[in-house]
């Protein structure tokens, strides 16, 4: 049979898994001998046993019985004894911390026999009345389930405008009464007298507390496993509300803020537990201990050094003194903010209790994300107007434009902009790209707007419901009334979702001004210096970045990047030359084809010089065209539309020519906009489907780079074929494309993506036909689930969400079961084919913290990602090789 129950003396702090982390931690500094009240864990064990069988393991009553005995004989008291009675407190405490979350029931042992035995030993009848409401208090409220509120406002009405410490025992009699009698309506039935039952009860209440609606939901957002359970600590009580020189506090060993060594801390004289927190009367700065009671400052600051060189971390704490004498109740490993993150890991290095490996260690991709996106100024000039979800954070402010070509248009004239939607589409990816912030009135932190934002490092609110947008007349309506026209200016904050009329002052973060080149001053500044040189170091990922400008590649490159992953070309197509494409499509003979074909040739060839002369010296991977062709034409609907109303004013039937040659035309681009319909475009003629079945386009394209390699000295140009399935799909295009290198003279590797699934099946025959390969994981996963992106995010991805399909969407972490299972096969297939195989990943997952931890893990040479995650993704490859190097597992 399993042990459930460990005294605080067996345990310590690496048995969090088992006892929790307060548990855990209570132990390891009893056996620091620093001083914990005498208490025992029951394990997450015995209450994942108690979820799942709906009781509790055999012989767990015996094993609690065993220890309370050997805690009552330690401490000379009996739990309950009438005279002089042990009390102990029962606290939640789960592998990780879930702050509030849980319940804790304190005094545990109380009736009406032992609080006359309490005020007696203590000599203070107001303490033990105190005390005994307290417990019933609690006991209501988290093991009965009684509104709180009851107990509180019964509480004030008593009060009136005392504080609580005027209270005299007399006072807190009658609330004791009261309380009771509160219970009774309630829950009816009486307060248990029975120590034992009440302390039963109060662990069953806690194993329960694992599944309360709040704790829940919150490690749905924290993503913690919802099968964990919860430890339960049995402490015995000391007393923090024993009079003026008894007192509790918290205290965190450096500023959470800023990493910085000192004293933060509250202290509250007189009180118990959660009063500090809680508000009830004013804390104290944990620096006036000095002058109440020195001994016990001293003692505690001592503590705080040994907590520190003994985690080699911040720790926070919870403390009580009972009568001038110290005693520790908590400490964990504590929370800070992103730039007390990096900080911190270096001042610990130069204290000597850290290296810079463990100080890598101690920062996330995430952490420095957020220290790189612009800032506020200061709002508190400016009238908020609403707040959505923080979907990208940052800090934008410009003039509303309701569509992309008027954001595009404004831009270009050097304006800022906002642009406003109800959601963005595809189809908004210009006014997204143009703008300096995106705000939609709908969508949650997955739709298309959140996302795409947050892959451009765009500031993004998303999910506004309160805004009212009007796509058509040019405006939102905010709650008050308040109407913003086009052009008018807001303000956005992406870390807080805030909406603000006007503009509020940006100013760019130092952090994104180091990686733009600027020398590192500040303390912050030179930590991220050092913690990436040695990320660099230690990685072995390359880093490549998916750029299709040259503004792009020179962002990147400063940035870090070694190279460019993924070079669309399908953004070339735009603009001006979607016209040289609809000639292409409306051609009807070959000679018309090769015509529009040749337009677009040097056009190209353009293209890439700029990218490749951005890029000199490192590899910069070309996809050939990816998207249908008909994205270039234009909409249905306004053709059909204009084409109709053509026929009108020449006065013929819709249908029957018109001698205008635009009108020619458009009737002919709605026939082929007609015959080019799809039901699901992504499953339809794209990729190297095109390149199969339109004569030359391919050809085109290759003959582009080869001219561009050509002119650029160092340009190291590599072809990649977009969604093959089939090695023979691939030996098609590649002996087309080598043919022409041949013929240019120009070398360059050919490869292909990996985002069908076959693809990935049978990527040992590709192989034979690929120099590399780019998983392309975005369409991997829509491919391997059966998702189309653009409708499922916004139809039932939040569903998902809330019923734990997932935990977080596959889009933006690589789903390591599925998607990732595919990859490994083709990683492997591939290489057995060709053990030079280069690889790679070039979908958004290559900017994800945890995709990017996989993609090391199986192997992968490098990742891609948009420009501004590179430094993001070179932290994270270097904290992935460090963790793969620890764990032994030679990943
Ligand atoms: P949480 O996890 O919400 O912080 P805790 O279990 O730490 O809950 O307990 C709530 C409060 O009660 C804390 O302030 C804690 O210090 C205090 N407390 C818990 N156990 C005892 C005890 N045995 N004696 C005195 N105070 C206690
Ligand atoms: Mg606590
Ligand atoms: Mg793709």
């Amino acid at each position: 049979m399993p042990k459930y129950v460990y005294d605080f003396t067996e345990g310590n702090k690496d048995l969090k898994d088992l006892l929790g982390g307060k548990g855990a931690n209570l132990a390891e500094m009893t056996n620091l001998g620093l001083p914990v009240p005498p208490g025992f864990t029951i394990t997450a064990e015995a209450c994942r046993h108690y979820l799942r069988h709906g009781g509790t393991p055999d012989g767990l009553e015996g094993e609690i019985g065993e220890h309370l005995a050997v805690l009552e004989a330690r401490i000379g008291k009996r739990l309950g004894q009438a005279d002089d009675p042990l009390l102990v407190s029962v606290r939640s405490g789960a592998k990780f911390s879930m702050p509030g979350m849980m319940e804790t029931v304190l005094d545990i042992g109380l009736n009406d026999d032992s609080v006359l035995g309490l005020a007696k030993q203590s000599g203070n009848d107001r303490f033990a009345w105190d005390s005994y409401r307290r417990l019933i208090q609690m006991f209501g409220k988290t093991v009965l389930g009684i509104d709180g509120e009851l107990f509180e406002d019964a509480m004030d009405e008593l009060k009136g405008e005392r504080d609580d410490t005027d209270l005299d025992a007399a006072d807190l009699q009658r609330v004791v009464e009261t309380f009771k009698g509160i219970v009774r309506e309630r829950a009816g039935r009486d307060f248990p007298a029975d120590p034992r039952e009440q302390m039963d009860l109060a662990v069953r209440a806690v194993f329960d507390s694992w599944n309360a609606p709040r704790a829940v939901l919150y490690r749905r957002q924290e993503r913690i496993p919802a099968d964990l359970g919860t430890a339960v600590n049995v402490v015995a009580m000391v007393f923090g509300n024993m009079g003026p020189d008894s007192g509790t506090g918290v205290a965190f060993t450096r500023d959470p803020g800023s990493g910085r060594q000192g004293v933060y801390g509250d202290y509250l004289r007189n009180a118990q537990g959660e009063d500090v927190v809680a508000g009830i009367r004013n804390t104290v700065p944990l620096q006036e201990l000095e002058t109440i009671n020195p001994g016990a400052y001293r003692e505690l600051l001592d503590i705080m050094a040994t907590l520190e060189r003994h985690y080699r971390d911040l720790c926070d704490i919870e403390f009580t003194i009972e009568r001038g004498k110290l005693w520790m109740l908590q400490t964990r490993v504590g929370k800070r903010t992103a730039a007390a993150a990096f900080c911190m890991a270096t001042q610990l290095v130069d204290e000597g209790l850290i290296d810079m490996d463990e100080a890598v260690t101690r920062v996330t991709g995430d952490q420095l994300a957020q220290l790189m996106f612009p800032r506020f100024a200061a709002t508190a000039g400016n009238r908020r107007l609403t707040t959505g979800m923080n979907a990208s954070p940052g800090a934008a402010a410009g003039r509303a434009v309701f569509s992309s070509e008027r954001a595009v248009e404004l831009a270009a004239r050097g304006e800022a902009v906002i642009l406003v939607r109800r959601e963005t589409n595809p189809d908004d990816l210009a006014g997204m790209i143009a703008a300096h912030g995106v705000l939609t009135s709908r969508g949650g932190k997955t739709s298309h707007a959140a996302v795409v934002a947050r892959g451009m490092g765009k500031t993004c609110v998303c999910g506004a419901e309160e805004l009212e947008v009007d796509p058509h007349a040019r405006r939102f309506t905010a709650p008050g009334g308040v109407v913003v026209d086009e052009g008018d200016v807001i303000s956005i904050d992406g870390g807080t979702g805030a909406v603000y009329l006007g503009e509020v002052p940006v100013t760019a973060s130092p952090v994104a001004k180091y990686f733009e080149g600027e020398p590192a001053e500040d303390e912050l500044v030179r930590a991220v210096d050092r913690i990436m040189r040695h990320a660099d170091s230690a990685r072995r990922l390359a880093v490549r970045a998916n750029a299709d400008t040259p503004e792009d590649a020179a962002r990147a490159r400063r940035y870090g990047a070694e190279g460019i992953g993924l070079c669309r070309t399908e953004h070339m197509f735009l603009g001006e030359r979607r016209r040289l494409v609809e000639d292409l499509i409306l051609a009807t003979t070959p000679e018309a084809r090769q015509a529009a074909l040749d337009a677009l040739e040097p056009l190209q060839t353009g293209d890439f010089t700029g990218i490749f002369t951005a890029m000199r010296g490192l590899p910069v991977t070309i996809r050939l065209i990816d998207p249908p062709l008909h994205e270039f034409l234009p909409d249905l609907t306004d053709l059909a539309v204009k084409v109709a109303l053509a026929g009108d004013r020449a006065g013929a039937r819709p249908g029957v020519r018109t001698r205008d040659g635009a009108d020619e035309r458009d009737r002919r681009l709605l026939d082929a906009v007609k015959r080019l319909h799809e039901q699901n475009p992504m499953l339809g003629l794209r990729g190297v489907r095109l390149g199969l079945t339109i004569p030359g386009l391919f050809a085109m394209q290759v003959r582009a780079i080869a001219a561009a390699a050509r002119r650029v000295e160092g340009a190291r140009a590599e072809i990649m074929m977009p969604l093959v399935g089939a090695v023979q799909e691939l030996e098609i295009v590649r002996d087309e494309a080598e043919r022409i290198l041949a013929e240019a003279g120009v070398a360059a590797a050919i490869g292909t993506m990996i985002e069908v699934p076959r693809a990935a099946l049978t990527a040992g025959q590709i192989a034979e036909a690929a120099e590399f390969f780019s998983f392309g994981t975005n369409d991997l996963t829509q491919m391997t689930w059966g998702f189309s992106r653009d409708d499922v995010e916004s139809a039932f991805f939040g569903a998902y969400l809330d019923l734990g399909v997932f935990g977080v969407s596959p889009f933006e972490s690589i789903d390591r079961e599925g998607v990732g299972r595919l990859m490994r096969t083709a990683v492997e297939e591939g290489r057995r084919t060709r053990p030079g195989l280069k690889l790679g990943i070039c979908g958004e997952h290559g900017g994800d913290p945890d995709s990017v931890h996989f993609c090391h893990e199986i192997g992968l040479d490098y990742v891609s990602c948009s420009p501004f995650r590179i430094p993001v993704a070179r932290l994270e490859a270097g904290r992935a090789a460090l963790a793969c190097a620890r764990s032994g597992t030679g990943c």
